[in-house]
C-alpha cells in the first residue's frame, strides 16, 4: 500500500489508525448490517457517536458543563458571517484582529452588516506576525474580540491569549484545534472547520459557553441560528453524520495517546525539526513567519528562486512528501504538520530540505 507523508494545508493528513478503523467497521456499523452513512441520525446506534464526541471534545479541552459542543455546516466560513449576525450590533459591534487571510475574511462579513471593527493588523507587514497585546485596540464596548489562532496561510499563530477586559473573546481555531493545551475557558467562543487537524470536510465544530448560544439576536432565518442548534443538540436538521462520525474517532485517538499534552509535546518537536532546518541553511531557506510567532502547524518558508521552488515541489514529491506547495499569497513552500503527522513525517522533510540545499545552494 503506497501511503506518502502528506503535508497538504486541507483537508489534510489523518491517523492512519482512525482511517483503517473506519475502513473496518463501513459496512456493518455497530452490529446494524449498514454503514453510518445509512443509519438514521435520529437512530440510537449515531445518537451514540454524536454525543460522545461532543463529550470527548469538552474533557480534552477541559470544559466543563457551562460550555457546549455545536457542530454546523457551511464551513468556517459561514461562521464569519453566523458570528456578527448572532451576537454584533451596530451598537455593539464586534472587533477584529487582522492576522491573516481568514481574519480578514472574518471581517469582511461583519463589514458587510456593517457591524464590525479592526483592533490591530500586521497587513502592513505581510502578516508575518500575530499583533502584540500592547497593540490591540479593544473597544470596551465591543460585542467581542475575534481573532484567528493559528494563520494557516501565513504560518503564524497566537503564543498567548489576549487579554480583552470585560469583552468576549472569539477564535478560529480551524488550523490548530486540539494541538496543544490552551486556556480554553478564557474564550467565549471558539470554532474550527474539522478538515485541518480534526477529520475530513463537512463539519464545523463551535465550543461555546452556553449563555452565549442559548439566545440569538433576533429576526434571524432559523438555520441562521446558534440557539436552533443548541436547543436542538445540533440535530434539527440532518447533519453531516460521517464528518462528526470521524471528527469523534479523531477525539478518541487524540485521548488514546495522551490527550492535548502529548499533541504538543509531539507538535513541537515536529516543529523542531524544521524550523532548525530553515534557520541551520545559512538563508537558503528563509522563514515567511518572525520567530516570536511562529505556527507550530503550519510552516512557511521560501526558496532563493521560484525555479528552485518548483524544483523542491518536485523533487519532495519523488520521496514521497506531498503537498509543500506553498498558498499563492505567500509563495514558497509550506508543511503542514497537524496531529496526525509522524515525527518521522517532518525528520524525512528536514532531512530532504538538507539534501537539495547542499546540491542546490551556490
Ligand atoms: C481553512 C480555514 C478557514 C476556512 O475554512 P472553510 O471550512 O473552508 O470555510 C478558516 N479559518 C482558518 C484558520 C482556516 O485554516
Amino acid at each position: 500500500m503506497k501511503r506518502v507523508y502528506n503535508f497538504n494545508p486541507g483537508p489534510a493528513t489523518l491517523p492512519l489508525e482512525v482511517l483503517q478503523e473506519a475502513q473496518a467497521e463501513f459496512l456493518n456499523f455497530d452490529e446494524t448490517g449498514m454503514s453510518i452513512i445509512e443509519i438514521s441520525h435520529r437512530s440510537k446506534p449515531y445518537e451514540k457517536v454524536h454525543n460522545q464526541a461532543k463529550a470527548d471534545i469538552l474533557e480534552l479541552m477541559n470544559l466543563g458543563d457551562d460550555y457546549d459542543v455545536l457542530f454546523i455546516q457551511g464551513g468556517a466560513s459561514l461562521q464569519f458571517a453566523m458570528i456578527p449576525m448572532n451576537f454584533a450590533t451596530k451598537d455593539k459591534p464586534g472587533s477584529y484582529v487582522l492576522s491573516g487571510t481568514f481574519s480578514s475574511n472574518a471581517f469582511k462579513e461583519a463589514k458587510i452588516l456593517g457591524v464590525g471593527e479592526v483592533a490591530a493588523s500586521t497587513k502592513d507587514e505581510n502578516f508575518c506576525r500575530v499583533p502584540t497585546q500592547a497593540e490591540l485596540k479593544i473597544n470596551p464596548n465591543a460585542a467581542y474580540l475575534h481573532v484567528c489562532y493559528n494563520n494557516t496561510i501565513y504560518g503564524t499563530e497566537f503564543h498567548y491569549i489576549p487579554d480583552t477586559g470585560n469583552v468576549s473573546l472569539f477564535a478560529d481555531m480551524s488550523s490548530d484545534m486540539l494541538s496543544r493545551p490552551v486556556d480554553f475557558k478564557r474564550f467565549s467562543l471558539i470554532y474550527a472547520g474539522v478538515q485541518k487537524n480534526l477529520g475530513p470536510a463537512g463539519v464545523v465544530i463551535v465550543v461555546a459557553r452556553k449563555s452565549f448560544v442559548e439566545n440569538s439576536l433576533e429576526n434571524l432565518p432559523t438555520m441562521l441560528r446558534y440557539d436552533t442548534f443548541y436547543k436542538k443538540n445540533s440535530l434539527y436538521n440532518t447533519p453531516p453524520a460521517f464528518s462528526i462520525y470521524m471528527v469523534g474517532k479523531v477525539a478518541a485517538w487524540i485521548k488514546n495517546c495522551g490527550g492535548l499534552e502529548e499533541m504538543a509535546r509531539r507538535n513541537s518537536i515536529k516543529a523542531k525539526i524544521l524550523y532548525d532546518a530553515i534557520d541551520t541553511s545559512d538563508g537558503f531557506y528563509r522563514g515567511h513567519a518572525d520567530k516570536d510567532s511562529r505556527s507550530f502547524m503550519n510552516v512557511t518558508f521560501r526558496l532563493p528562486t521560484e525555479d528552485l521552488e518548483k524544483k523542491f515541489v518536485a523533487e519532495a514529491l519523488e520521496e514521497n512528501l506531498s503537498g509543500v506547495k506553498g498558498h499563492r499569497s505567500v509563495g514558497g513552500m509550506r508543511a503542514s504538520i497537524y496531529n496526525a503527522m509522524p515525527i518521522e513525517g517532518a525528520e524525512a522533510l528536514a532531512d530532504f530540505m538538507n539534501r537539495f540545499r547542499k546540491s542546490n545552494a551556490r
